[in-house]
């Protein structure tokens, strides 16, 4: 087919702009990126090779080559991987499939060390050729096609590229960037080599260039005959851990999990028994922009006996540790397991329950000895964590004892105490941990049901994550002694009340009931019931959850993810010794709108909105005039 120009996508547009003027101070990232996508491609030659052998020809040594030419100003990467149909070099190489771009505009600092971090991460590595380069030609044959259908593809990294047709006998892709004016630093072995060692050392292929010999009669360098190979070119993980550096984990790490930043902690070991395979596995510092993305589902690099079978593959990690990052190399799997082959397997299931426990193990470590690394740690995956409460009944103990709360001990939205710490504060003679929920700290920590406990001086934990009300509904208790909220039945504080206040409280109940039972009949639509407490010191009034009910904040979170649920109405608790309480009477004209008054404050103060806010205003106006 003749040539043809095409214009690229709107995105890739933009960000060869962008790439072009602010990474500019990173520029040498462009090596790394064409030699990954290289090393893709060798994987992924060797995955459909599995069941179709031919796909090798006659050339099953896969390997990368990069080369230079000082009189062409070029330097090309080559690789003999899977390669590119016209298709595909059209597809891949003239739009960003990913959706993540635009989330990736918005995330630009301007900070070229992030931003270059970026790059890797939203997985737009190719187009970082022409930070160098001013022309880019790609020629490719895709393994399994015939020479005569070889593609070329050149573009400036303006507006457009041209693609044809053209015969090529070596399979796979070369990529010759030709380099901008004042690049030619890159026309040396010594400096390619030390960029390639520094970014690539990791590539499990080996990555081979003509070293340089001095040549007399032209006195000057020129390429020597012989290739050599510039990295260690064996996968790290087979690689015994104390012949690794931590730099070494590290860019295994940028390379495996498309991260600029170092890792916070990893785990690496191989596992013998019924089972065998090696293992290592990242907990990445930071929450990557897709944490949340459903769709996402995170997951480990398989490989099979050292051949690379699925990027992402998420039977290996329970979901809830889905932020982990790593390699499984499984000695007994099958080379031709395919994603639903994993999901059946035993030996998935094994190796699921051992990266667990790693991870978890690992955890534990960061917790007890580099509590700094734990608090990154929580703010980025805490949430996440959480969810194993209720997914992993097996480590449940475990897990609980890694989570994180902010409380009214320590004041501050940080959460930063754990149960067991709790449990070393608690009163003498108190044999529940407290907890209460909403929908944010503030409102969390001036929660009226809060009042009797500060006057107590009892710990009170202040739930706010979206997912803490289904958790707590897996955890019941930690170290023998139940998570109760504050806000949920009859207040109960067992032996930390007094038996005197506790009759003086029953008589004034007593004395109470018929205004109680008026009010009842006021709030029969609002309220299931309308009783006397004692929990509060400062506000009037406060609504409560029956025992078996759903509480106010679980009720309010559902709703607004658009579920259908039933009635459940809260119980009013009225405090009986606050001036408003005891300025009320049946027989006041205005009786029937302070009742409301007071449950309407009451919803406002928990978070929660109300049915008719107009009528709360007028009726608030009504009493405010009256007053005056
Ligand atoms: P990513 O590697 O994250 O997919 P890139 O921009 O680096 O993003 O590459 C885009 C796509 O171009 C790759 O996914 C791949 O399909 C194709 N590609 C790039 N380089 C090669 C290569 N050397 N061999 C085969 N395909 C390639
Ligand atoms: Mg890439």
């Amino acid at each position: 087919m003749a040539q043809e120009t095409m214009s690229f996508q709107a995105e890739v547009k933009q960000l060869l702009q962008l790439m072009i003027h602010s990474l500019y101070s990173n520029k040498e990232i462009f090596l790394r990126e064409l030699i990954s996508n290289a090393s893709d491609a060798a994987d992924k030659l060797r995955f459909e090779a599995i069941n179709n052998g031919a796909l090798y020809e006659s050339d099953p040594d896969l390997k990368i080559r990069v080369a230079f030419d000082p009189a062409a100003r070029t330097v090309t990467i080559e690789d003999n991987g899977v390669g590119m149909s016209r298709e595909e070099a059209i597809a891949h190489l003239g739009t960003i499939a990913k959706s993540g771009t635009k989330e990736f505009f918005s995330r630009l600092s301007g900070d070229q060390q992030k931003d270059a971090a970026l790059i890797g991460q939203f997985g737009v590595g190719f187009y970082s050729g022409f930070i160098v380069a001013d022309q880019i030609t790609v020629e490719s044959r895709r393994a399994g096609l015939p020479a005569g259908e070889g593609v070329r593809w050149i573009s400036r990294g303006e507006g457009d590229f041209s693609v044809e047709t053209i015969e090529r006998v070596r399979r796979g892709t070369s990529i010759v960037l030709h380099l901008r004016e004042g690049e030619d630093e890159l026309l040396s072995s010594w400096r390619l080599q030390a960029i390639i060692r520094k970014y690539s050392d990791h590539i499990s292929l080996p990555i081979v260039m003509r070293g340089e010999t001095w040549d007399q009669e032209k006195q000057a360098m020129v390429p020597a005959e012989a290739e050599e190979t510039v990295n260690q070119a064996s996968a790290l993980w087979t690689r015994s851990k104390s012949d690794i550096t931590d730099e070494q984990y590290t860019t295994f790490y940028q390379h495996i999990a498309h991260d600029g930043q170092a890792p916070l902690a990893w785990t690496h070991n191989r596992v013998e028994g019924r089972s065998e395979y090696t293992q290592l596995l990242y907990v990445p510092a930071h929450a990557p922009y897709d944490l949340w993305d459903r769709s996402q589902q995170g997951g480990l690099k398989l490989y099979v006996k050292r051949v690379f079978i699925m990027d992402d593959a998420d039977q290996l990690l329970p979901n809830y540790l889905r932020f982990v990052r790593g390699v499984v190399d499984s000695a007994d799997l099958p080379l031709n397991v395919s994603r639903e082959i994993l999901q059946e397997s035993r030996d998935v299931k094994a190796i699921r329950e051992g990266c667990a426990k790693r991870v978890l193990g690992l955890l534990d470590d960061l917790a007890e000895n580099q509590q700094d690394k734990y608090t990154q740690f929580w703010a980025a995956f805490g949430q996440v964590l959480k969810e194993g409460v209720g997914e992993d009944a097996q480590n449940r103990e475990r897990i609980a004892k890694l989570l994180r709360f902010t409380s009214t001990h320590t004041d501050t939205p940080e959460q930063n105490v754990s149960l067991a710490e709790y449990v070393s504060r608690m009163k003498e003679g108190q044999d529940k941990i407290y907890y209460v929920s909403s929908e944010s700290w503030l409102a969390a920590s001036h929660s009226p049901h809060l009042e009797v406990f500060r006057k107590k001086g009892i710990e009170v934990l202040l739930l706010t994550d979206r997912v803490d009300e289904w958790m707590l509904s897996y955890l019941h208790d930690f170290d023998g002694k139940p998570l109760v909220s504050v806000a949920r039945g009859d207040l109960d504080l067992g032996a930390l009340e007094d038996a005197q206040e506790k009759e003086a409280q029953q008589k004034t109940g007593d004395a109470l009931k018929p205004l109680l039972d008026k009010m009842g009949e006021v709030l029969a639509d609002k309220a299931k019931e309308v009783r006397v407490t004692f929990r509060l010191t400062d506000s009037p009034s406060c609504l409560v959850s029956d025992e078996q009910d759903m509480s106010g904040t679980l009720q309010r979170l559902m709703k607004a993810a658009g579920q259908k649920m039933p009635e459940f109405r809260p119980i009013l608790e009225i405090n009986p010794e606050h001036a408003l309480v005891k300025r009320l009477s049946a027989d006041d004209a205005a009786f029937a709108d302070w009742t409301h008054l007071l449950f309407d404050q009451a919803m406002l103060a928990e978070g929660g909105s109300l049915d008719d806010p107009a009528a709360f205003v007028k009726r608030t106006n009504a009493l405010l005039l009256a007053k005056g």
